[in-house]
C-alpha cells in the first residue's frame, strides 16, 4: 500500500450537555479528522486532544503538517511500519498519531476485505459498554442513571474526585436508582489525595463498585501503591499510563490492578497493542476507554478491544453525548456496542456543510 494523499480537517462538535469531571468542564468535543487515499480506497481516522496528553487543537494541527509531509508517498506492508515512522518524525503527540494510525489500519483491513476487528484476529463482534455520569447535582445524576438503565445500559461510570462527601452521597443515590444488577465503576480523574481516596473507597465498600480509576495524581506512584494494597475497591490506572514504559512502571511499583487503555493516550492501535501486551503479561486486565470522540475513533477503539482477549471492559460512550456526529455505523444493542460487519472500520463520514 502507498500513502498517496493525506487530507486533514478540524471540527468542533457541540455536546448534548456539559460534561464535567474532576479536572474541568467541556461543552464541545474538539476533533481532528484524517483521510488517507491509497489506490482508490480511503482510510479514515480521528483524534481528540486532551490535557492528559498535553495536546491542543493547535498542536495537533501543527503535528499533522509534519506527519502529512513525512508520510506522503510512503509504501507500507504492515500498519505498524507507519507507527514506527511517525515516532521518528515527531516525539509524543499521541492523539495526532492515533488519527493517522487508525486510518492506516482502516486501509489495511479494507485491502484485506474484512472488518478491522477480524483483521486483528477478533472472535467477538460486540462488548458491553458503560456510559458516564459526569459530576452534577445528585438529583440530575439519579435521573441520568434511571434513563440510561432504561435505555439498556448494563454498566455506569460515575465521575467523582472533587468533594468526597458529596461524591459519596451521589454515588449512593445512583446505586439505589440503578438497582443491584447494574455494574458501577468510579473515576476520580486524579482529583483526590491518597488519604481521601482510601477513606472514600472504605466508605463506598458496600456499594459493589467494580473498580476505582485513577483516584489521585498520575505522578503519585507511591500513593497509587498504597491504594492498590489497601483499597477495598480495586484500583485502575488511567492518566498515568501513556507509553509501554508507563505500564512497566505501574507493574514494578505495584501501582494498580488494572489499566484503562485509550487510543488517544498511546498513539493509536499499534501502540495500544504494545501497552496491552505488557499489561497482559503483568496480569493486568484492561479496559478500552475514550476521550471526547465521535463514532469514527470510538469504532477504532472498539475493533481494537474486540481483538484482545485481555480487554475485559469497555468505556466507549463519548459519541452518545455529541449533538451532531458526522460519523455513523456503530450499533448499540442490549447494552453492547456492536462493530460494523464491513471491511475496515466500517464507519461512514458525512462532512458537515
Ligand atoms: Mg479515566
Amino acid at each position: 500500500m502507498e500513502i498517496e494523499l493525506i487530507e486533514s480537517a478540524t471540527l468542533n462538535i457541540p455536546r448534548k450537555e456539559r460534561f464535567t469531571i474532576a479536572r474541568g468542564s467541556s461543552d464541545v468535543a474538539e476533533t481532528v479528522w484524517v483521510f488517507i487515499h491509497s489506490d482508490g480506497l480511503v482510510g479514515q481516522g480521528c483524534g481528540a486532544p486532551s490535557e492528559v496528553t498535553h495536546e491542543t487543537l493547535l498542536t495537533m494541527t501543527e503535528t499533522m503538517k509534519t506527519l502529512v509531509k513525512g508520510l506522503r508517498g510512503v509504501e507500507f506492508h504492515q500498519p505498524q511500519e507507519i507507527a514506527d515512522r511517525m515516532d521518528k518524525l515527531v516525539p509524543g503527540n499521541p492523539a495526532a498519531k492515533a488519527a493517522v494510525d487508525m486510518a492506516v489500519f482502516d486501509l489495511a483491513a479494507q485491502v484485506a476485505g474484512v472488518s478491522l476487528c477480524r483483521y486483528l484476529g477478533a472472535t467477538r463482534d460486540r462488548m458491553v459498554t458503560d456510559t458516564t455520569i459526569g459530576i452534577m447535582p445528585t438529583a440530575a445524576a439519579v435521573a441520568h442513571a434511571r434513563q440510561w438503565v432504561q435505555e439498556g445500559f448494563r454498566a455506569l461510570k460515575v465521575k467523582i474526585g472533587t468533594d468526597p462527601p458529596g461524591d459519596l452521597e451521589r454515588l449512593r443515590a445512583i446505586r439505589a436508582a440503578a438497582g443491584s444488577k447494574v455494574e458501577i465503576r468510579i473515576d476520580g480523574n486524579e482529583g483526590y489525595t491518597w488519604g481521601q481516596a482510601l477513606q472514600f473507597a472504605r466508605s463506598a465498600k458496600d456499594l459493589n463498585i467494580a473498580f476505582f480509576e485513577q483516584p489521585i495524581p498520575a505522578t503519585d506512584l507511591e500513593g497509587m501503591r498504597v491504594l492498590t494494597e489497601s483499597s477495598p475497591i480495586p484500583i485502575m490506572a488511567d492518566e498515568m499510563v501513556l507509553t509501554p514504559n508507563d505500564a512497566k512502571k505501574v507493574r514494578w511499583g505495584n501501582a494498580a490492578k488494572m489499566v484503562n487503555l485509550k487510543l488517544m493516550k498511546h498513539g493509536g492501535i499499534a501502540r495500544a497493542m504494545e501497552v496491552d501486551t505488557i499489561c497482559s503479561s503483568a496480569g493486568y486486565p484492561t479496559m478500552v476507554g475514550c476521550m471526547g470522540e465521535p463514532q469514527l475513533s470510538v469504532a477504532a477503539g472498539l475493533h481494537f478491544a474486540l481483538a484482545s482477549p485481555n480487554v475485559r471492559w469497555l468505556d466507549l460512550d463519548s459519541h452518545f453525548n455529541l449533538a451532531s456526529d458526522p460519523s455513523s455505523g456503530l450499533a448499540f444493542k442490549n447494552g453492547h456496542l456492536v462493530a460494523p460487519n464491513k471491511p475496515g472500520l466500517g464507519i461512514s463520514v458525512t462532512w458537515p456543510g
